[in-house]
C-alpha cells in the first residue's frame, strides 16, 4: 500500500467555523480511509492577522470533535529559516525580483501584474515586497475532486508574491514549502484555495519539490452566497454541539449520514465517515448552510 500523508492547516486568525470544521474533516477522513497520517500544521506566519488565544481554540475545538493529529502539531512560525533558505535559493537563481507598485497601481490593473518592476533591478532590502517570475501559461493538475484543472498565468494575476513589503514571508511560499518538505501526499481543501494551488505547485517546479495530489472541498456559503468566514460573520464552532456539527459537516461532503448520527459519540461518528468515505460523492458546487 501507498503511504499516505494529509494535513489540515489552519491560520490563527480566528476560532474554526463550520466551513474550517468540513476542511478539517474531508482531509481527515480521506487520509484516515487511506490508513494514512493525518499532520496539524498551524500557519502562524502573519503575526498582524493572528488572534490572541486562536492557536490554543484551534487545538481544542479539533480535540472537542475528536480529529486528533498525528505526531506534533508543527508552527510555521519556528519554520522561517527554512522558508529564508529556499527564499535565497530563489533568489540566486533569478527567479525573484523587488517590486515597490503601490497598492493602488496594481488595483488600477484590476489585480493583474503587469511585470512593471521584473527588470528594474530594485534592491532587495528596500522597501519593496518580492515576487516571483511566473512564466506565461498554463498550470494545470487532475484534481481528486474536480477533476482536470488548468489556470492561466494571467488568471493568476501574473507574478506573485513570496516576501511581503513588511517582510514576511508569504502564504503561497510558507506552504508550498512544507507540503514539500513534510512529504505530503495529499492535500484535500477548500475550494477558495483553487488559484494558491495553481501558484504552490508552480513553486514546487521552482525548487524542485515534488507536488502532493490535490483535491477540492466545496465552499461553505451562508444564505447570501458569501463563503463562511470571519468577515462573513461565521460563527465559530460551539463544541458543546460537536455530534451535529459532525453530522452537518458529513453531509456537506455528501456522505449521507444517518439522522440520528449526532446523538452518537464523536469517536463513532468519525468511524462511521471513515468506513463510508467516497470522495467520488463530494459535490463539486458551494453547499449552502445556514450555520
Ligand atoms: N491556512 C490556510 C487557511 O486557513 C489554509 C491553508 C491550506 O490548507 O493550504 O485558509
Amino acid at each position: 500500500m501507498t503511504s499516505y500523508t494529509g494535513r489540515f492547516a489552519p491560520s490563527p486568525t480566528g476560532p474554526l467555523h463550520l466551513g474550517s470544521l468540513v476542511a478539517a474533516l474531508g482531509s481527515y477522513l480521506d487520509a484516515k480511509a487511506h490508513s494514512g497520517q493525518w499532520l496539524l500544521r498551524i500557519e502562524d506566519i502573519d503575526p498582524p492577522r493572528e488572534i490572541t488565544g486562536a492557536k490554543d481554540l484551534i487545538l481544542r475545538q479539533l480535540e472537542d470533535h475528536g480529529l486528533c493529529w498525528d505526531g506534533a502539531a508543527i508552527y510555521q512560525s519556528q519554520r522561517l529559516d527554512i522558508y529564508r533558505e529556499y527564499f535565497d535559493q530563489l533568489k540566486h537563481n533569478n527567479q525573484l525580483f523587488a517590486c515597490d507598485c503601490p497598492r493602488h497601481r496594481i488595483r488600477d490593473l484590476r489585480g493583474i501584474y503587469d511585470g512593471f518592476c521584473r527588470n528594474r533591478h530594485l534592491d532587495f532590502d528596500s522597501d519593496a515586497a518580492i515576487r516571483v517570475r511566473l512564466a506565461e501559461g498554463d498550470i494545470g493538475w487532475n484534481d481528486l475532486i474536480l477533476g482536470k484543472q488548468s489556470i492561466s498565468s494571467s488568471d493568476l494575476g501574473g507574478d506573485f508574491i513570496v516576501r511581503r513589503r513588511d517582510r514576511l514571508f508569504s502564504y503561497q511560499l510558507a506552504v508550498a514549502l512544507d507540503d514539500g518538505l513534510e512529504g505530503i501526499t495529499h492535500v484535500i481543501r477548500g475550494a477558495d484555495l483553487l488559484d494558491s494551488t495553481a501558484r504552490q505547485i508552480y513553486l514546487h517546479q521552482l525548487l524542485g519539490l515534488v507536488s502532493p495530489g490535490y483535491g477540492h472541498l466545496p465552499m461553505v456559503i451562508n444564505n447570501q452566497g458569501q463563503k463562511l468566514s470571519k468577515q462573513t460573520h461565521a460563527p465559530a464552532l460551539d463544541s458543546d454541539k460537536s455530534g451535529e456539527n459532525l453530522a452537518l459537516s458529513l453531509d456537506i461532503l455528501g456522505l449521507n449520514p444517518p439522522e440520528d448520527i449526532s446523538q452518537s459519540s464523536c469517536e463513532e461518528i468519525l468511524a462511521w465517515g471513515i468506513s463510508h468515505w467516497n470522495i467520488n460523492s463530494v459535490p463539486t458546487n458551494p453547499v449552502e448552510s445556514s450555520n
